[in-house]
């Protein structure tokens, strides 16, 4: 059994709170369901490293402009007292330093996959949340491996995104899904969304269960889904049909 640390660095540490308590990701996340790897979870409050009376974080844009940015200097202190010194890490090579923002690779599904079966188990790693217009251009640079990006939009911060990514990655580590194959025929595994699931009572609003998953024929069955996964590609989304 190994353990794999996860530290976040965050303004807001009680944005995590509710992802570790509930549900099967929050047990993940606890170490609870851990067959060959678990997990241990570390929240960095970056505001401990602020300077002066007001504990500042951020200041002013150099060449002007809207908002404020994160200080290099005080994400770097976080870093090395609050993540280095406690982890017991000699070199930052040990770690994989992630940030998230628009610049990034887009998460998908495919990229989540990847993460959860090698980012996440082959080194620890520290996820960096940004806040306010963001964060001085030279921490990014001397210190994040990977940049991900939810999506084209603006977040207020990257707690919502490494929530999401957390959430989305943790069910393809090895051994951490209850139901091995479960993640497998979820909605874009094999390039098609999910078929329509149904359980009881049977009959609903005058609408019954389709006929062909009551009946026990397994070949019917699984026929029958695979044309539905197809249409609802087709019909939800019509890029997704045209990829493949
Ligand atoms: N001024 C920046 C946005 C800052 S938003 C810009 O125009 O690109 C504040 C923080 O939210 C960022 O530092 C980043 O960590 C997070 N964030 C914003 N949009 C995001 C997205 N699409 N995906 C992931 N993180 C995002």
């Amino acid at each position: 059994m190994i353990t794999r640390r996860i530290w976040i660095m965050t303004l807001f540490p009680e944005f995590f709170k509710p992802l570790l308590d509930c549900g099967v990701a929050g047990q993940a996340l606890r170490g609870e369901r851990a067959e060959s790897i678990k997990f241990d979870v570390r929240i960095v409050n970056v505001r401990d490293w602020g300077m002066g009376n007001y504990k500042a974080v951020d200041d002013t844009p150099y060449g002007g402009g809207p908002g404020m940015v994160m200080r290099a200097d005080v994400l770097a202190s976080a870093f090395n007292e609050g993540v280095m010194i406690p982890g017991g890490y000699t070199d930052k090579s040990e770690l994989t330093v992630i940030y998230t923002g628009p610049r990034g690779t887009p998460w998908n599904n495919q990229v989540a996959r990847a993460f959860g079966e090698q980012t996440l188990t082959d080194q620890d790693i520290v996820f960096i949340c940004g806040r306010y217009e963001g964060i001085d251009e030279r921490f990014l640079t001397h210190y994040v491996d990977l940049t991900f990006s939810l999506g084209d939009y603006v977040l207020t911060g990257g707690e919502l995104a490494v929530m999401t990514m957390l959430d989305s990655s943790v069910r393809f580590v090895p051994g951490i899904l209850g139901n091995k194959s479960s993640a497998n025929e979820d909605s874009f595994e094999d390039g098609l969304l999910e078929c329509p699931q149904y359980t009881k009572p049977r009959e609903f609003e005058g609408e019954s269960v389709p006929e062909v998953l009551a009946n026990g024929n397994h070949a019917k069955i699984k026929e029958w889904q695979q044309d539905q996964k197809e249409l609802m590609t087709k019909t939800h989304r019509p890029d997704l049909w045209e990829k493949r």
